[in-house]
């Protein structure tokens, strides 16, 4: 059976998160098919990341090249479907980051083998990919099965796969020439640009107090704020009130705005789209107020209120004040 291929996902020289995280999603299917984990590491000047890899797989496999030091999809491309082809893994393992949904569509297509995309469950019955993924904003968990092939390939949805941690023992480096030699001017990695930050930082704040869409308007914000000020915490919000210009960019938790690992995130009407969660879920207690007691955001909470925020949050403004 082929070895296992996780995608490196780095950035400024960071490896980001979700590498270990489908590390973690690697090995276990590597154990199921009695195969081997592989890192595959596309960059420039990445010798201590791969050092740092091997801590966590059988085998990094380095492609070092100037054009791959940031990511641009077309030389990625260019340089995963040669490494396919020479290794054959049976699987390999994308994150369903804005990285990742550019490139694996194109290898797949490119070497043609079959896609899961927003993978978070895996698993194999005999020589198939199964995978589950979420739909409908994760009210509906759905079971697929991939046709016979080869080879798969399976994007994986960041924060849903427990992080591989390091083991004692070293696994090899093995560099592999690049295959690049043309330039790709289609399109090109210019910068990173950082927002600039106006207010307060909520990826520090020990306590979030987040408000959604079911907060009804502006107008009931400060009462949130309140509360918030009273537990010395900062308020934060999901996409929608973002979008509806209630609360500016930089509030915003999930996918497209921050995470967040408070000690406490107390989420008011707000549903647990997994946009939102994937970025709050790591918060040490998560505590949901929501009229619908059906709402997804009760999956994730440990404490959980089933009513309209008009009638608890007063309540709570008057219990937390002088909390602080
Ligand atoms: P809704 O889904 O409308 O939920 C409102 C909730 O409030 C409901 O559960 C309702 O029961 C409850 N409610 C209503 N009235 C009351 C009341 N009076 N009292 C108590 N509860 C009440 N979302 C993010 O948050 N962050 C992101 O970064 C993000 N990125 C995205 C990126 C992409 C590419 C896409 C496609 C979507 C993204 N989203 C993001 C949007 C996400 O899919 C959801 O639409 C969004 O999280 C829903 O926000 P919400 O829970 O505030 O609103």
């Amino acid at each position: 059976m082929g070895e296992i291929f996780v995608l490196v996902e780095h950035r400024q020289e960071t490896i980001r998160d979700i590498t270990y995280e489908m590390l973690g999603a690697g090995e276990k299917i590597a154990a199921e098919q009695g195969s081997s984990l592989t890192a595959v590491l596309l960059g420039h000047g990445v010798k201590n990341a791969a050092e740092e890899l091997a801590l966590r797989a059988s085998k990094v496999l380095v492609v070092e090249d100037e054009t791959l030091e940031n990511f641009n999809s077309p030389p990625y491309q260019k340089v995963l479907s040669a490494l396919y082809t020479k290794y054959q893994p049976f699987l390999t393992l994308i994150g369903h980051t804005a990285f990742g949904m550019d490139l694996a569509p194109r290898v797949s297509v490119e070497l043609g083998l079959p896609l899961a995309t927003d993978c978070i469950g895996l698993s194999t019955q005999g020589s198939r990919l199964k995978a589950t993924r979420s739909i409908y904003g994760g009210k509906v968990q759905a079971s697929v099965s991939l046709r016979e092939s080869p080879g798969y390939l399976a994007t994986i949805r960041p924060g849903t796969f427990p992080a591989k941690t390091p083991a004692e023992k070293k696994g090899g480096i093995v560099i592999e020439p690049s295959p690049l030699s043309e330039t790709f001017d289609a399109r090109k990695f210019v910068e990173y640009f950082e927002a600039p930050l106006t207010g307060e930082d909520i990826t520090q704040a020990d306590i979030i107090v987040s408000v959604g869409q079911g907060i009804g308007g502006p107008e009931n914000i400060p009462l949130a704020e309140e509360v918030a000020k009273n537990l010395g915490g900062v308020l934060a919000c999901s996409r929608p009130v973002v979008d509806r210009n209630w609360l500016p960019k930089e509030r915003q938790v999930g996918i497209s705005g921050k995470t967040v690992k408070p000690k406490v995130y107390i989420a008011i009407g707000i549903s647990g789209a997994f946009q939102h969660v994937t970025a709050m879920q790591g918060s040490e207690t998560i505590i949901a107020i929501n009229k619908d007691p059906r709402a997804p955001i009760f999956s994730v909470a440990d404490y959980g209120i089933v009513d309209d925020f008009q009638n608890i949050l007063p309540v709570l403004k008057e219990k937390t004040k002088g909390m602080k």
